[in-house]
């Protein structure tokens, strides 16, 4: 009966091809093998570990393996992190626009505090909050037809923003639209 190697599953030609034994003959090719023994020492059919003088030849290309997986791995840990820092000093620089925006907004230098909120545009992950800073600035500078377009843009993206309802019924009422206000103030809370 032909053996067949309990790795790959092909048949093992004795003759010709090399292969070696776990502990309770069950034979792999000894190309299969070494790989393998790169991921567990034990036989993956009996679960016996593999005689030490088997191990003792392939010990150098399971070292040589290992070290390349650790590189690897090193280096995707360094890629990482590389992307967290650049995630942090992105994020830090948001807070301290945001900072600077705010004491503009409060020394009613409007412009200027919008002029550096326009360098956010395509910040995804803070659309919401520019949105709404656009629309809370331009009602405090008095353009409420501006406040509502930014503000009602950003209420039907993000309905759970009550800030952003609250400068919108701000806006309508500065409008003398009572209805709308009180509509808005109601989701305000
Ligand atoms: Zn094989
Ligand atoms: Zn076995």
């Amino acid at each position: 009966m032909p053996t067949s190697c309990i790795i790959c599953h092909l048949p093992i030609d004795e003759k010709s091809e090399m292969y070696d034994e776990c502990p309770n003959g069950h034979a792999a090719h000894t190309s299969c093998l070494r790989e393998w023994l790169t991921h567990s020492l034990k036989c993956p059919l009996c679960n016996d570990k593999y005689d030490d003088n088997i191990i003792q030849k392939f010990q150098a290309y399971i070292e040589k393996k290992e070290q390349e997986t650790q590189k690897a791995l090193k280096l995707q840990m360094e890629e990482e992190n590389k992307i967290k820092i650049k995630e942090i000093c992105k994020n830090m620089v948001f807070l301290k626009t945001i900072e600077v925006i705010e004491k503009l907004t409060k020394q009613k230098e409007y412009k200027k505090a919008l002029e550096l909120l326009d360098g956010f545009t395509n910040d995804d992950d803070k659309k919401h909050e520019i949105m709404f800073l656009r629309g809370k600035i331009n009602f405090l500078r008095g353009r409420y037809d501006m406040a509502i377009n930014h503000l009602f843009k950003l209420v039907k993206q993000d309905f759970e923003f009550p800030d952003a309802w609250l400068y919108l019924g701000r806006s309508y009422q500065a409008l003398g639209l009572d209805d709308k206000a009180r509509w808005a103030f109601e989701r305000a809370n």
